[in-house]
């Protein structure tokens, strides 16, 4: 059976928690080893996303959330943006 809060979470009204996650990365630079990436979790429905460009004073901007397809503490791998 539904819950109301299942209902909340299908009407993409989630209850998100906001936070920065560490992660160790590569392929973006071979100097940058390590990045913090700002993630959204819902309280109820644990969907992860993450945030896709830098915040601006600390704001963030609906449409730059993108779904996470990474869990806490992995490594993350990069794929070149240019060759
Ligand atoms: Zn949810």
């Amino acid at each position: 059976m539904k819950t109301i809060k299942d209902i909340f979470c299908f009407l993409y009204l989630h209850n998100w928690k906001y936070k920065i996650e560490y992660h160790t990365c590569e392929g973006i630079s071979s100097h940058i080893k390590n990045i913090n990436i700002n993630i959204r979790e819902c309280r109820w429905c644990k969907k992860r996303q993450s945030y896709t460009l830098p915040t601006i004073n600390g704001m963030y901007s609906e449409r730059h959330w993108s779904d996470a397809k990474f869990i806490p503490g992995e490594h993350l791998k990069f794929k070149r943006a240019y060759q």
